[in-house]
């Protein structure tokens, strides 16, 4: 198998999912540093070719029991209570990203690290917030070491496991590839281990019955995941029009490796993530108010330009930062829709004003844009 949509090289902004296994020695429970510092050095390759990466690392748990003193890791660990859990991940965290700091100081590469909950990815005010850092982050070279809060991450609000996190993250941020490092190198019609003559399958288009059937129930022992989480992450992927590649990261070098052809299996999706994040935006949020837009503002949104407030000369209806809203000219036509940076109060102080001026009419430095282009997809093309 070949093909530009199988290379790593194609990837532009890489989400790499780093599963507890690779990172803590099953045993002892303590972090392998040579390989981390190795997954370091394919990390600045892969930044030194123009790629952008982000690290969604599991391990705290695994780390931080041997902290504590529990036992390190096995199949015990499923037998420790949630409170138990959480002051381990507590713990391990902080050794987690300073070991993720040293090695990628190697590399003159800052680190930065980004608790989440399932309500940051999908509540859109903090969705937005979230974004809007981890782009900053990104802008400005440092490298995202995210994993789940689970000091807070309790029942419903609890992903669970950082195969589905790291889709999510990857969906949040429109990520174009999202690689999961695991212990086995791809999808297999059965369970390889228990089945024989299981066959590996290097490339899916669609999770269908037969392919859900083969992946089994979750395993026990450190990783909380299994193939079932991460055919659920494909599906997260696939909406986000992100492409996703299971591999065996045991190895030394793992993205190396991969880019230098390893076997893995590669979930394709038919769209590019931003166009799939614009779909997400067009098709099922309900508009909770409209902006009102000059013919200036009309025409620089179809060059693909952002909302300033300075464009904006009515605010209707009430929603709140992160709302959907329609984007209408003075006609009333509807131009396009979007997610609004402002609630509608804010929204009605700064319309009409440049972006430079939003900190002394509000009171606080909010983002220049009205509706960011990300964020906006234009229904009516022409007038
Ligand atoms: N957040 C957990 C930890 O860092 C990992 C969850 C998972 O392995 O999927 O230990």
């Amino acid at each position: 198998m070949s093909g530009r949509r199988h290379s790593l090289t194609e990837a532009r902004r890489l989400v790499v999912k780093i599963g507890s296994a690779l990172l803590a020695d099953d045993a002892t429970g303590e972090i392998r540093r040579d390989w981390l510092d190795a997954l370091a050095d394919d990390v600045a390759a892969c930044r030194g070719s123009g790629q952008e990466v982000l690290i969604v690392s599991s391990g705290a748990i695994a780390v931080g029991r041997r902290e504590l003193g529990f036992h390190a890791s096995g199949p015990r660990l499923k037998a420790l209570r949630l409170e138990e859990n959480q002051a381990a991940a507590a713990t391990g965290q902080i050794q987690l990203a300073h070991a993720f700091q040293e090695s990628l100081a190697r590399h003159d590469i800052a680190v930065a690290q980004i608790l989440l909950t399932s309500h940051d990815t999908e509540e859109r005010r903090r969705h937005l917030n979230a974004r809007a850092t981890i782009a900053e982050l990104l802008r400005l070279g440092a490298v995202p070491v995210i994993n789940e809060n689970d000091t807070v991450a309790t029942d419903e609000i609890r992903v669970g496991d950082n195969d589905r996190l790291a889709a999510r993250v990857a969906q949040m941020i429109s990520a174009d590839t999202l690689v999961l490092l695991t212990d086995i190198d791809g999808l297999y019609t059965a369970d390889p281990r228990k089945v024989a003559d299981a066959e590996h399958i290097p490339e899916v288009t669609r999770i269908t019955a037969d392919i859900e059937a083969g992946a089994g129930p979750a395993p026990a022992g450190v990783g909380t995941g299994g193939m079932v989480t991460k055919l659920e992450a494909a599906k997260i992927a696939y909406g986000a029009g992100c492409r996703m590649v299971i591999t065996d990261g045991r190895g030394l070098n793992p993205l190396a490796v991969l880019r230098d052809g390893a076997p893995c299996t590669w979930f394709l999706p038919q769209a590019e993530p931003l166009a799939a994040r614009k779909r997400w935006i067009a098709g099922s949020l309900r508009p909770s108010g409209s902006l009102i837009i000059d013919d200036g503002a009309v025409a620089a949104l179809r060059t693909g330009k952002s909302l300033l407030p300075a464009g904006v000369v009515a605010v209707e209806g009430l929603f709140e930062r992160g709302d959907a809203v329609t984007l209408k000219d003075r006609q009333g036509r509807e131009i396009g829709r979007g997610l609004s940076a402002y609630g509608t109060e804010d929204a009605r102080r700064i319309a009409g004003y440049k972006s430079g001026e939003i900190e002394r009419l509000l009171g606080y430095r909010g983002r220049d844009e009205m509706v960011h282009r990300d964020d906006l997809v234009i229904t009516l093309t022409e007038a």
